[in-house]
């Protein structure tokens, strides 16, 4: 074992420049080896946490058009959608009829959409239909906020009033400025990215974040996003998980490199490394497939996310029912537990 990553064993914080060294440097196998032992010694018990959720799409209308897009539609396009409450409760009873207790709002950057939209449809589903909601990335809020004239913070008391529980640490991608300008450069820039989601936080509303890699990111920039990931958690503690995801083909308007197996198992045990104050680390079934799925539970992570209800994004690689997510943990050597939303 080498002694930036006996270090991180030890449980000291490694710097950017060490993770830096063991990204360029470290053997895959050792980083894997070292993240494991530090997974067991954060979350002992040899357990894999597992949620069922649905995630609906309430709007495709989005004025972002990040370049690795083909969701979003332009608000006159004639595919252009925003579900009705009925629609949303529709989904919701489904979802809920295969286990679900959780819903995912995700959609667009759509001004046409009145605030009392958004509160209508959070009762709806966390007073009448008693899920949980976790919802709206930092672009949409930072814009909904834009677009009523209010604070940010006004706006984040009103919805967590109406039921939200949860903000996703979505839209992250890569945080450098260099990429974000590249991907998509009317989304928000780094950091306030990171102060949107610390002023969710210390509002009572936390979530997980993630990493997007597989483009034409350098090592200097994916290190540079998990330091912005860090320093937001020591400033408000709400990130309960972190997810190493890579870009999916959807567009051909921005580049897509292959990921190697090894590649995403090295960045996953390295972020169980350098993220010292998050507790969860979970795999990516959906962008990776099963068996590198597997092989990540014994290189950091202790969580495999939700079972697929619904993905409108991806195609389909991962596991549809809370039966296939147990024997999916048992198999790979693990007691599967059924967690709640925020890990609590
Ligand atoms: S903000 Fe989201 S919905 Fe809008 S273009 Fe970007 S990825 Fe698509």
């Amino acid at each position: 074992m080498t002694p930036l990553l006996q270090k991180a064993i030890d449980g000291n914080r490694l710097s950017p420049a060490e993770a830096l060294d063991i990204l360029k440097n470290a053997p895959w196998t050792q980083v894997a080896e070292a993240a494991n032992i530090v997974r067991h010694r954060i979350n002992p018990g040899n357990k894999v946490g597992y949620t069922a959720f649905r995630i609906v799409n309430y709007t495709n209308v989005c004025e972002v058009t990040c370049s690795f897009c083909s969701f979003c539609r332009p608000a006159k396009s004639p595919e252009a959608y925003t579900l009705s409450l009925d629609e949303i409760r529709q989904k919701t009873l489904e979802a809920k009829a295969k286990g679900a207790d959780h819903i995912f709002l995700q959609g667009g950057v759509n001004r046409d959409i009145p605030l009392s939209y958004y509160t209508d449809v959070l009762k709806m589903l966390t007073r009448e239909l008693g899920v949980k909601v976790r919802g709206f990335s930092p672009v949409e809020l930072v814009r909904i906020a834009e677009f009523n004239n209010m604070e940010l913070g006004d706006l984040l008391d009103t919805l967590k009033e109406a039921g939200l529980s949860s903000v996703p640490g979505a839209g992250a991608e890569i945080l450098s400025d260099r990429m974000r300008q590249m991907l998509s450069p009317k989304k928000l820039p780094a950091q306030q990215w990171c102060d949107t989601l610390a002023a969710c936080h210390k509002k009572g509303l936390p979530g997980s974040a993630n990493i997007v890699f597989g483009s034409v990111e350098t090592p200097e920039e994916i290190i540079e996003h998990l330091n912005y990931v860090r320093e937001t958690q020591d400033i408000a503690q709400g990130f309960k998980s972190f997810v190493v995801w890579t870009f999916q083909p959807q567009t051909d308007k921005f580049p897509i490199r292959h990921v190697r197996g090894d590649e995403y198992l090295k960045l996953l045990a390295l972020s169980r490394l350098f993220l010292d104050n998050i507790p969860h680390i979970e795999v990516s079934l959906l962008g990776m497939g099963l068996s590198l799925g597997e092989l990540g539970l014994h290189a950091g992570a202790d969580d495999i996310n939700s079972i697929v209800i619904e993905e409108n994004v991806l195609k389909n690689h991962g596991l549809t029912t809370i039966a296939e997510a147990e024997e999916f943990i048992r198999n790979a050597g693990f007691i599967p537990y059924r967690r709640s939303l925020n890990f609590d």
